[in-house]
């Protein structure tokens, strides 16, 4: 019998890695949006992270017919008001590098003492079925904001913030450690359990 296939609606390989990663052991196949033929972004024009990821995964659902995962996630700064929120990824200019943010977001936090340096990484996923019932599952991850970037590991501000719990930044911490505790992570537990109802109940094709 063939698996039910889960589309996660993103142009990012690496995205569909790391979820196969996090949703190791459920029965259906990840695909890419590649692997089913659908090109061209979605703009994300949502105000919040629930909004954006409603919106790519009603887009690819409405696109391929599959149950479709898609996520919106970013870092909330107290000392920022927020900042950079839903605008992490272009936080610094379209063209900059995850280095170039990193700079550019400890050179705003110049001065702030440690207390005040508080964080919060946000991941949301939105689950969307082709006819269109969407679930939304949030995850987060406090910490605080470092003064100097460090550790090599994972991606974006990882080298920035600090896990107390753990007295590592993300970007010393082993992927497996990370998922376990990432907002990324606590939200796919979510997902995990709304799928497997899915895949039970037959809805996933
Ligand atoms: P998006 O959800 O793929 O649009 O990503 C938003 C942006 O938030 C990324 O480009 C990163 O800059 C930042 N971000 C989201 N998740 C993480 C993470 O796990 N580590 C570091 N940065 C992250």
């Amino acid at each position: 019998m063939t698996r039910p296939r889960l589309l996660v609606a993103t142009a990012n390989r690496g995205k569909v890695a790391e979820y196969e990663a996090l949703l190791e052991g459920l029965d259906c196949e990840l695909v890419s949006l590649a692997d089913v033929g659908v090109v061209g972004d979605v703009e994300e024009t949502g105000t919040t992270y629930e909004e954006n990821a409603r919106i790519k995964a009603w887009a690819g659902a409405a696109r391929s017919g599959l149950v479709t995962l898609a996520d919106d996630s970013g870092l909330e700064v107290d000392a920022l008001y927020g900042a950079p929120g839903i605008y992490s990824a272009r936080y610094a200019g379209d063209d900059a590098s995850d280095a170039d943010r990193v700079a550019y977001l400890l050179e705003n936090m110049k001065g702030v003492p440690w207390p005040q340096r508080t964080a919060r990484f946000v991941c949301v996923i939105a689950l969307a079925l082709p006819d269109g019932e969407v679930t939304l599952c949030r995850g987060e991850c406090a910490g605080f904001i470092v003064e100097e970037p460090r550790g090599t590991e994972g991606f974006g501000y990882d080298p920035a913030f600090f896990v107390p719990e753990l007295n590592r930044t993300v970007s010393e911490l082993p992927a497996e450690v990370k998922n376990r505790i990432s907002h990324r992570g606590k939200a796919a537990v979510e997902a995990r359990k709304v799928l497997r109802n899915f895949i039970d109940e037959g809805r996933c094709q």
